[in-house]
């Protein structure tokens, strides 16, 4: 998969997504096997992920690599994959956990995401993260940093549990 880097914090929606991925410039993406120019759209499928409201259904752009074969899902920075939970919100659970553990105002916020989710994006960190961000001494803040800094170090999205290889595209401003 190739991620496209977004504003930490931006909404997640279809239109948001149609706009970034518009403005990928396509022959500057690169593949897994190292060849940049090969990748062309090759098909879109459908995922969920938890809005502030409710679930959404995001129609996401699936590249192919003319050299390889390989195919990407082209995803969002603020996307984790695999997981219907936006990165934003894993952040934002995992900081309150480590600060008050009340998390009353996340759920208020974000009536999509119950106590179940909660305990089980705890319970992910814990397991497969926090290890990881503190040998390789990696905090939230800036968001920036850290999501460059988890794609260069683990060459993966922050919370991404399957190695499934993913890279980073840092959009040309
Ligand atoms: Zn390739």
């Amino acid at each position: 998969m190739i991620t496209v880097f977004t504003d930490f914090c931006n909404p997640i929606s279809q239109d948001f997504y149609d706009k970034t991925i518009a403005k990928v410039q396509f022959h500057q993406l690169t593949c897994t096997c190292g060849h940049s120019g090969g990748l062309t759209i090759h098909g879109y499928y459908y995922r969920s992920i938890k809005s502030e409201e409710s679930v959404i259904r995001l129609h996401i752009c699936r590249v192919k690599c003319s050299y390889c074969g390989t195919t990407h899902a082209l995803l969002l920075s603020s996307i984790v994959p695999y997981s219907q939970t936006s990165l934003f919100d894993q952040v934002r659970i995992i900081s309150c956990y480590e600060d008050s553990g009340d998390f009353s105002a996340i759920m208020n916020q974000t009536p999509s995401i119950d106590e179940n989710i909660i305990r089980s994006v705890i319970r992910r960190y814990f397991q497969h993260w926090m290890q990881r961000l503190l040998s390789a001494g990696i905090s939230f803040d800036p968001a920036f940093f850290f999501i460059r800094r988890c794609f260069s170090f683990f060459k993966r999205q922050f919370m991404q549990i399957k190695i499934t290889p993913n890279i980073l595209f840092l959009r040309p401003t």
